[in-house]
This record gives C-alpha cells, structure tokens and sequence, in this order.
C-alpha cells in the first residue's frame, strides 16, 4: 500500500523542497543552512538527504518535508499536503472511506467558502456597474479572475439560501462567517456580506479562509470594509492577504512589498510586483493588536525574505499600524524601507492614474523607514531647531533604537546629524534615554519572536502525539497503546476537540506504514520532554535577572540540573 505521503516522499527530495524555501550550503554528505526557526548568525540548522529529514541543533526543530511546510508556511497538515501534492503532480483522494464520511468541520467550512466564493465571482460576472467600477479602478479581467473578486447582492440572505441549496447546515454557514442569526432567534439567519465587492483571503497554500468585503455604495451607514470574523478556520494573525500568490516571488526576488488595501495589492501584482502582500483584514491592519501577533503575522514574509518595502498613503489612520509593523520588523532584524507616496494618493491610486511605470519608480526611490521618518520630521518642523529637536526625539530615534546592529545605529546617527544639523553627542545622550525607556518593550518583541517558534513546535508535538492516539483508538486492531499516551497528554485533549478528525486522518496518512510506530511515539515523546525543560529553563533565566544574590544562587543551581535532564535525554538518545 503506497499512502500519498509516501508518493510524495518519493517524487519530492527533502533538498528540493527546502532549497526552494532556503539556501543551503554542502556540509559533506549533509546540507546545511542558518535556520529559518530561529534567529542565527552561523548556520546550525542541517539536512540529511539520505534520511530525507532535517534538524536544528541551535532550536531542536526536526522533521520531514512535510513538518518543514507547515511549520515554514503556518498550514495545518492538511494544507502542507495539498501545497505538496501539487507540486509533485500528486491527484489527493480522500484517504479512507471513513474519512470521507465523516468530514471533519474544519473540512466543512473550507468547502463552504469555496461556495460562496464562486457565488459571489458569478454575482460580478452578472452586475455590469460593479464590473465597470473595477475596470475603471485599472483592474483587468486576468487579475479579476486570478483573485477571485466577486460581489455580494444587497440583499438579506441570498447567500444564505444559496449554501442551503447545496446540502450546508445553519451552524456550519454561521461557523464560517457568512450568515449571522438575529437576536429574535424565531427570524431567518442572515447574510453578512451584502453590497460589497468581495475580495477571498487565501492561506499560503491557496485555500480561501475569509473575505474582506468593500462597500459597492456607500450609504453612510456602513463601514467601508467588512472582514470575516476569526473562525476555526481563520485567525487573523496567521494571513496576509495574497501570500499565496506573493510568496514564490518574495523569495526570488529577496524583498516583499507590504500594501494596506486590496485594490493596491491586486494592482501591484498586475503592475508586474507579484512579491505584494497586504495587510488588509489581518492582524496588521489593526492598531490594537498585541505585539505578539504583529510577529506572527510578520512571520511567513520574514522566513522568506528579510527586506520588507512598506507603501501606503501616508495620511491614513492605517498608516500608524503599518508604520508600528515596520518598528517590530526592524527590531526583529529585517531591513525595512518606506515608498514615499504622494500625499493623499495609496499605490491603487498611483498606479491606476499614471501606470506601472510610475510605480516602479517609487518602489525604486523607497527610502530606509529611519530617512523616511527623518524627512518627514524636517517637514514638519519647517526649521525651527527647538522642534526639529523634539521630532527627531520622539519620532525618529525610537526607530533608531530598534535597530540590532550598532554600526547601523551609528550609521542612522551620522545622517540624522547630517540632514538636521543636530549635533551627533545630543542624540547619543537622547538615543541612551530612549533605550532605557524602550528596553521593556524591545525585550518584550524579541521573546514573542523566539516564543512565536517555540510554542508552535510543541503544540505540534503534542498534536501528532494526540493524533496517533486517536487513530489507534478508532481501529478494531490497534498496534500500540493507546491509553498510554492519552495519559501522558493529560489535559491537551481538550484543546483539540474540534480538530478531532483532521488529527485522525493525519496520522493515518502519516503512521499506517510505519513499521516502528513505537520508536517514533518514544522520540515525540523525548522531544516534547526537552521542549518543556527549554521553557522551564527560559522561565529560570527571567527570574534570574530579577533575583538577588541568595535566591539567584538557588535558581542556577535549577537551571543546572535541568541543563542535566536534557544531556540525559540527548544520551538516551545515542544509546539506540
Ligand atoms: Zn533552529
């Protein structure tokens, strides 16, 4: 029996698959690369082609093809085995009959925006005004049709009737976003959506998650964009709208261009920039969000390409966000540059009314966020010293401060002073006033960035885990011992109720021919183990930079002996 996993194995080597994500580098019979799960300087991340598996010594990440897609592009299993059928020319059929019948929700709600995507794409090709808006905006028929642009009818629940029609229930329509119940529950549920011009949401791997939806008329009642709600199939902090189309060329081209609206990206990528992403309907785009999720949702564009150009109409309360986006970026160690825009004008604007070519222009003059800043402080200040001062204070150097490197720092300082006539000693004294006061908040970027990678590897541990367990329950002749594992899992199964089949199938696509079923639950095991020291072992090094001599003496002494535990583990490991 040969499971898709392993055509897939067998058509895709482990090199080609990584080397399309990252550059490797020989290292004898092995490849080697700095690893794109953590931050590193000297590559300590390797790639065993004969084993067809990867492992990084700095960060324990380890794994085949397939963990490598998911985890690299934020996908389910599911999703990295579809990216991955496609590539290898795979044709994925339901795995077992059982799986086919029971159709896990997620699964459900995935089918139910393909529904509705489709019915909002025939609404357009049906509505001439709403068409001819678009073509007037610049949009071709070609970047229509590859976005998927639709239109919803300003009607109650047309939509709604239109999934019943095609066998979906109330609760999976409401459970993706499309149709909300009223408070009278005796009345019809309705649609969300109604007179909007409908842009999908894709994952990296080309399934449609949400929408964002623009007002056709405005009535002056209604917001102008309405996005999906975060549903089990949608978090908005995990998708940046058109990843999936901009990712292969981010990475050929070594930047990504980050836009706000729908209209500037659909355009950029018409205007031949197909590395454009937008941040519209995602975390990004809105000011409140937690750092946290700023990194996560950084996190694809940055594993791709570390040069990110930043372009919006700068008079837009959007504008902050995106500018707050570009200050965790830079201080996560990506190199961050400003399109300078004219004002009142958004990349749409620009490339609609003076073509591809004026854009190419301005992504060309893109300046470093720090200039751009800069500028714009002298702008504002109109030469007046006193407030030039405070500008630069308060605006620029905070950007200066979320630099890495401290060559850069001096660089940002010589031309600060330069173009200002600030002396260079005044803003070393106030750029050492601000890092004190921003030390908290850098510090606290830099752990969502390390944490972002090192909650994610043992969540997907623990899922695997879950997932064999659950699969070897459901069959009349498991070959291992379930009850073990559920024991060892304690509480975890809760977090997973709803995902339930998804784990099932995985691991049944995953496992069904694994001959050593229990070595690899044995080394899940170990791994999860080690993971849960590294966090203890985090937790221990915050409390010792607040402890005093006494107590600080008492922590090293822990960190010491969990430091033991985890030599014992790599041990154990060597004796097999
Ligand atoms: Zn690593």
């Amino acid at each position: 029996m040969n499971s898709p996993v392993d055509k897939i194995k067998e058509r895709l080597s482990i090199e080609e698959v990584v080397s399309s994500y990252i550059k490797l580098d020989r290292a004898g019979a092995n490849l080697k690369a700095r690893c794109p799960f953590h931050n590193e300087k000297t590559p300590s991340f390797f790639i065993s082609p004969d084993r067809g598996s990867y492992y990084c010594f700095g960060c324990g990440a380890s794994g085949d093809i397939f963990t490598f897609v998911e985890e690299f592009e934020g996908l389910d299993f599911k999703g990295a085995l579809k990216l991955l059928a496609d590539r290898a020319g795979i044709p994925l059929e339901p795995y077992s009959k059982e799986a086919k019948e029971n159709k896990s929700e997620k699964e459900k709600l995935y089918e139910a925006m393909e529904e509705a995507t489709l019915y909002f794409e025939n609404n357009l090709k049906e509505s001439k005004e709403v068409s001819e808006y678009l073509k007037l905006r610049g949009l071709n028929d070609k970047s229509i049709k590859d976005f998927k642009v639709g239109f919803a009818i300003l009607d109650w629940r047309l939509l709604y009737s239109h999934l019943k029609t095609k066998g979906f229930s109330d609760t999976e329509i409401e459970r993706a976003g499309l149709a909300k119940k009223p408070d009278d529950a005796s009345k019809a549920m309705y649609d969300r959506f109604r007179g909007r011009i409908m842009f999908p949401i894709a994952d990296s791997s080309g399934r449609i998650v949400a929408f964002s939806g623009r007002i056709f008329k405005n009535d002056g009642k209604s917001a102008k964009y309405l996005n999906s709600p975060e549903t089990p199939i949608f978090s908005k902090n995990a998708v940046l709208y058109g990843i999936d189309k901009a990712k292969e060329s981010i990475r050929k081209n070594n930047f990504s261009i980050l836009v706000e609206g729908q209209m500037d990206l659909i355009l950029s990528h018409q205007a031949g920039y197909r590395n454009t992403v937008a941040t519209s309907g995602t975390a990004l785009s809105d000011s409140t969000v937690s750092k946290e999720n700023v990194v996560s949702n950084l996190g694809l564009i940055r594993r791709l390409s570390e040069n990110l150009v930043l372009a919006f109409d700068a008079d837009k309360a959007g504008a902050n966000a995106t500018i707050r986006a570009g200050k965790i970026a830079l201080s996560l160690g990506m190199d961050v540059k400003v399109v300078e825009m004219p004002e009142g004008v958004d990349p749409a604007d620009l490339i609609g009314k003076s073509g591809a070519d004026a854009w190419k222009e301005s992504i060309k003059n893109s300046k470093h966020i720090i200039e751009f800043l800069l500028n714009k402080a002298l702008r504002n200040s109109n030469g007046d010293m006193r407030k030039t001062g405070r500008e630069i204070k308060g605006v620029v150097l905070p950007f200066v401060d979320a630099l890495s490197s401290s060559i850069e720092k001096m660089h940002f300082i010589r031309l600060i002073s330069d173009k200002s006539g600030v002396q260079q000693d005044a803003l070393q004294d106030d750029l050492k006033k601000i890092e004190q006061e921003l030390k908290y908040e850098k510090e606290e970027i830099k752990e969502a960035g390390e944490a972002s990678a090192k909650v994610y590897r043992r969540d997907y541990i623990e899922r695997k885990l879950l997932g064999i367990a659950l699969w070897q329950q459901s069959l009349i002749k498991p070959t291992v011992d379930f009850e073990i594992i559920f024991n060892k899992l304690g509480e975890v199964f809760k977090k997973y109720e709803d995902i339930r089949q998804d784990l099932i199938f995985e691991a049944e696509v995953f496992y069904s021919n694994n001959e050593n079923l229990e070595k690899s639950i044995r080394e899940m095991f170990l791994n999860l183990e080690e993971e849960n020291i590294n966090e203890e072992i985090s937790k221990k090094m915050l409390e010792l930079r607040k402890a005093n001599d006494e107590s600080g003496k008492k922590i090293l002494q822990e960190i010491n002996e969990l430091n033991k535990r985890k030599e014992d583990i790599k041990n154990s490991r060597l004796k097999k």
